[in-house]
């Protein structure tokens, strides 16, 4: 159950986002038992309503939520989401998929260990530069 903190900071106007990537105390694998149990209302309706509905026919549902960043191909804004995989064994029955909030261009997942650099969501400019590894969540 760990996750990372990522930094983000615009040199032109100083705004300043963090992404996390990785698990944390909610956002992690778990079963459907112990999803319903723990009566979370922490993911999104839809991806609630997903859940219960495949349950119905995949008593052995896993649910493994992650933390991680997506980029919009078009904007090349950073999105921080929580990406959710149902599966049933090795069966992946669904996955999350997410939309630029600006463009509606499909996110594409992006390995923010790499990506030194992005679009500043503030002002447009293409100098938001990850600072130093932050701490665990
Ligand atoms: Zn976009
Ligand atoms: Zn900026």
């Amino acid at each position: 159950m760990v996750g990372h903190a990522y930094s983000y900071k615009c040199s032109h106007c100083g705004y300043e986002e963090y992404y996390k990537q990785g698990h944390g105390y909610l956002v992690r694998p778990q079963h459907y038992d112990e999803y319903i149990a723990s009566n979370q209302k922490f993911f999104h309706y839809e991806i609630h309503n997903k859940i219960e509905t495949l349950a119905k026919d995949h008593p052995d549902l896993e649910i493994d939520a992650t933390f991680r960043v997506f980029k919009c191909p078009k904007c090349q804004l950073l999105h921080g989401k929580v990406q959710v995989n149902l599966t049933e064994g090795d069966v992946l029955l669904h996955t999350s998929r997410f939309k630029c909030m600006k463009c509606r261009s499909r996110l594409k997942l992006t390995n923010i260990h790499r990506l030194k650099r992005a679009t500043c969501p503030a002002c447009g400019k293409n100098s938001f530069r990850r600072q130093n590894l932050a701490t665990l969540l």
